[in-house]
């Protein structure tokens, strides 16, 4: 006997493929159908890069995001924000709005053009026009970035995976940013933290198993007043956070001088380019924060649905050999990895969703 360590939308999820499928009775019947296909792991043979610990900096305020939830930070212009793995596995969907006039936010469309697919340490992201300026430029960190994929929302689920009543990151984000008036209609395309993408064999995007580790991070230090709004991605069906929602740390902090020079070196280089002159655009629309806000996620709390399977001595020496230990330290991450993966193969769904 085994257990399969799941969350209700997990197996929510796992039944949806259980009940479209004539030759599965039961989850059980699922779990033993992905031992038997699974092929044995080939380990990677690559040793993991050294950690490198964040600078040190005067704190402002630091916050655990728990999963199924995200947050609006004021960042003022010369601070440091950063987000940093804990578990690790997680991605993180990030939005940001300039504080003075919340129409103007980031453009992760323009951001890609200007700086490439996956900006880095050194880069700056943009807003949407007309200011078309740089807002942010990343400090530092660990982090891979993503600004291909759009966020997971409701259709996203319910077009590929049949599920209509789950954590996504649309309504994540629309419950983090109702704490400063914005509306569900002013999410913006996210920019993707610790997201693992890739080119698949046709030069399509893809999304890889993500191989963000504890301790992994990414530092953004802000050139305008913002509110930076990242949520724990709500995907916990597909391999962009390895099949699981985790806690995410979110540090602000004061810039040093350091941060200073590099944000004036980011913001020159890009200045180099030829900026358009600032234009007055009548109507700013300040963000303020609504004192009577408190957060209502939905589709919290997630609740254990845990399955126990029974498995012959054929099936568990499979799962010996299948589980990825270059992954997993766990037992039960491995075989929600292989089950979850099995599953989507089944369905013949795209797993291409930030
Ligand atoms: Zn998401």
């Amino acid at each position: 006997m085994i257990v399969l360590r799941l969350n209700h939308q997990q197996r929510d999820f796992l039944q949806t493929v259980v009940d479209r499928d004539a030759h599965l009775g039961d989850i059980g019947d699922l779990v033993r159908a992905a031992l038997r296909d699974a092929p044995a792991h080939v380990p990677s043979g690559e040793t993991p890069p050294a950690r490198r610990e964040p600078p040190r900096r005067t704190p402002v305020r630091r916050h655990l995001l728990e999963p199924g939830t995200g947050k609006a930070f004021e960042v003022d212009a010369g601070q440091v924000i950063r987000i940093s793995q804990i578990a690790g596995h997680q991605c993180v969907d990030l939005n940001v709005f300039s504080r003075r006039d919340g129409r103007e936010r980031l453009h992760v469309g323009r951001t890609r053009g200007m700086q490439g697919q996956r900006p880095g340490p050194g880069d700056v992201l943009w807003s949407n026009a007309p200011w078309e300026r740089p807002i942010m430029a990343i400090a530092g960190g660990t982090a891979t970035t993503d600004t291909r994929f759009p966020f997971c929302s409701r259709l996203i689920y319910s077009a590929f995976f049949g599920l209509h009543n789950r954590t996504n990151c649309e309504e994540i984000q629309n419950e983090a940013q109702r704490e400063y008036g914005l509306s569900p209609w002013d999410i913006h395309e996210s920019l993707n933290l610790f997201m693992h993408t890739g080119t698949g064999p046709g030069g399509e995007a893809v999304i890889r198993r993500n191989r963000a580790r504890p301790g992994d991070h990414i530092e953004f230090v802000a050139l305008l007043d913002l509110l930076v709004v990242p949520n724990v991605c709500g995907d916990d069906v597909t391999n962009c956070s390895n099949f699981g929602m985790r806690q995410v740390a979110v540090t602000i902090e004061q810039g040093r001088p350091a941060d200073a020079e590099l944000a004036r070196t980011a913001r020159n280089r890009a200045a180099i380019l030829g900026l358009p002159p600032a234009r007055e655009v009548p109507g700013a629309r300040p963000l303020r924060r609504d004192p009577g806000f408190v957060p209502a996620f939905p589709h919290l709390p997630l609740r254990r649905a845990d399955v126990p399977v029974e498995v012959g001595e054929a099936l568990t020496h499979r799962f010996t050999r299948a589980r990825n230990l270059d992954l997993y330290a766990a037992d039960d991450d491995a075989l929600r990895d292989i089950t979850l993966s099995w599953a989507i193969e089944r369905l013949g769904a795209f797993t291409g969703n930030g």
